[in-house]
């Protein structure tokens, strides 16, 4: 499909306007080709989240032009991936177990810088979805303490679907609440400032409650897909 590249370029710098400078837009590009992801970058776009590891590695192939890029991965991590992961990856929001903290502490022994991670959580029970509950999220913190080859920056969540808006902004604001909790039990290693939540349908509510960065994918590329 042609890319209508000088409306495309408009609408994600208006989007990039209506957003407060604090909060930092990972701009979710797994729906769209390299082609799209540039025209992006010349909108401003700096972050892209994307969440297979394959479909980020053909992209970042032909996108390695572009230095002064940041690549978050979003999606479920598999241990086995976890060594492309970071290599891949600067940040990884969807740290959802204690296994695979472990594991990337353990292969992130070699690597020049830390990666930047974030917990995901889920508050609410939701079978689609991975991530700590609170309970066992609190149960795992001082092995998290331990992962001292990372560096733990915040919590992740996905709201679960067929929420209202209040019940959205309710699950922001708990996890906003349990990031503070944790962040006052000062343990060494876990200061977590950083909160990821908001996609296309909820980055207000989720601005709103405290996100720290928002993923946003649809909402950039309109009726565009790959
Ligand atoms: C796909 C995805 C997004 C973006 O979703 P949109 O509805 O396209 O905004 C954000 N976060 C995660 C974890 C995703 O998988």
């Amino acid at each position: 499909m042609a890319v209508d590249s000088d409306s495309l370029k408009d609408r994600i710098v208006r989007f990039r306007e209506t957003i407060p400078d604090t909060v930092r837009i990972v701009a979710v590009t797994k729906q769209v080709s390299a082609e799209v992801m540039r025209i992006a970058y010349a909108a401003g776009v700096r972050d892209f989240g994307e969440n297979r590891i394959q479909d980020a590695e053909v992209k970042q192939e032909q996108l390695k032009d572009l230095t002064d890029v940041t690549w978050h991965l979003i999606g479920h991590l598999q241990a086995n991936k976890a060594k492309k992961a970071l290599e891949q990856f600067e940040w990884i929001h969807s740290v959802d177990s204690l296994k695979l903290a472990q594991r990337l502490n353990q292969l992130a022994v070699d690597r020049p810088h830390k990666p930047q991670i974030c917990l995901q959580v889920k508050l609410l029970p939701d079978p689609n979805k991975f991530g700590w509950t609170e309970a066992d999220l609190l149960a795992d913190l001082p092995q998290l303490s331990d992962c001292k080859h990372l560096d733990i920056r915040g919590l992740m969540t996905i709201a679960p679907l067929g929420l209202e808006s209040t019940e959205i902004f309710n699950l922001f604001v708990q996890t906003r609440e349990l990031a503070v909790k944790i962040q006052q039990l000062n343990i060494e290693g876990l200061y977590l400032d950083q909160l990821s939540m908001g996609m296309s349908e909820d980055y207000l509510l989720a601005i709103r409650s405290g996100a720290t960065m928002i993923r946003p994918g649809r909402i950039l590329y309109g009726d565009l897909q790959r």
